[in-house]
């Protein structure tokens, strides 16, 4: 487990219950005397859960670091500030309107995930004053602490990492894939669209930085070594298994589609093939948009970037 140097401290909390799933995990940076920062609130179905652990640890929530605004990470944000209080949103420039009006990101997410989109439930409008979008490269100071934000796009248009540079620690949200805790198992998660170039690149980024530690939202804390390396191996096989079953598959329906990218990943990966097999209702539902995801970007986003 990652200890950060005196005086900070890091909570990890497990939003939902466990008797749901461990699937989402977020991190409460105690950087003041009596001050934090979390890093993605989850979604609204847990914030009463979060304010109530904030409340118990006594901390003073500053910021919401928001990675992303899908509602597993950025969900809770409008209504963790109404039941808790103010407290400034850090949200990509992409997403901020999204959080003001969440209108068009349930849709959305409805349309993608169904039942566990409900299961995460509609977010409720951020108040805007409390929105600050910094820019790629921005430091920000809580207290003494530096927290560098870095835009990885590729998971989302819209994805922020945050880099704690005197803790060697990044925060990656899903722009680096996965890693389960209880299956002891990494995956990308490529819903659509997906934009695989800017994936690599994002991943790139970060490896540049040296982490010594990666704090992922889904759902633990590793020690970095040679992960990002590994995961990008991973990324470039599953983009190229999908793009080998797909070639001869134009005629095939939306089903049949997913059940080959399926098989082709279980086939070229061991990761891929233990979490395509769990039962987990939300780890299920992952790694169907993330196929759904890879189809979007072989079929449809991959041939118009070509043809620019
Ligand atoms: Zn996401």
């Amino acid at each position: 487990m990652l200890r950060l140097k005196e005086p900070l401290e890091l909570t990890m909390y497990r939003v939902l219950p466990e008797n749901i799933s461990d699937f989402i995990s977020v991190y409460i940076i105690h950087h003041g005397d009596s001050s934090c920062s979390i890093v993605d609130t989850g979604p609204q179905v847990s914030v009463s859960r979060l304010t109530g652990l904030v409340t118990r640890l006594g901390c003073r929530v500053e910021n919401l670091l928001l990675t992303h605004i899908h509602l597993d990470h950025g969900g809770g944000a409008g209504g963790f500030i109404k039941e808790y209080g103010p407290a400034k949103v850090m949200v990509h420039p992409r997403g901020s309107k999204h959080l003001a009006n969440p209108t068009k990101l349930w849709q959305a997410s409805l349309e993608a995930l169904g039942p566990v989109a409900e299961f995460y439930q509609e977010p409720l409008p951020a108040t805007e004053t409390l929105l600050y979008s910094p820019e790629d490269g921005e430091k920000l100071h809580l207290d003494g602490l530096e927290v560098v934000v870095l835009y990885t796009p590729g998971h989302a248009s819209h994805h922020m990492s945050f880099w704690l540079p005197s803790e060697k620690t990044l925060f990656s949200g899903d722009s680096a894939g996965m890693y389960l805790e209880r299956q002891g198992k990494f995956v990308p998660s490529t819903p659509p669209p997906f934009h695989f170039d800017q994936y690599l690149e994002s991943l790139d980024k970060q490896a540049r930085l040296g982490p010594s530690y990666i704090a992922f939202p889904h759902n633990t804390i590793i020690e970095a070594g040679d992960f990002l390396k590994r995961h990008r191996d991973q990324i470039i096989a599953w983009v190229e298994a999908a793009e080998e079953v797909l070639e001869k598959a134009s005629n095939y329906s939306g089903e049949d589609k997913v059940n080959l990218v399926a098989e082709a990943l279980k086939s070229v990966d061991d990761q891929a093939n233990a979490l395509l097999s769990d039962n987990d209702t939300l780890v299920k539902a992952i790694m169907q948009s993330s196929i759904q995801g890879l189809i979007d970007y072989v079929v449809r986003i991959k041939p118009r970037e070509e043809r620019r």
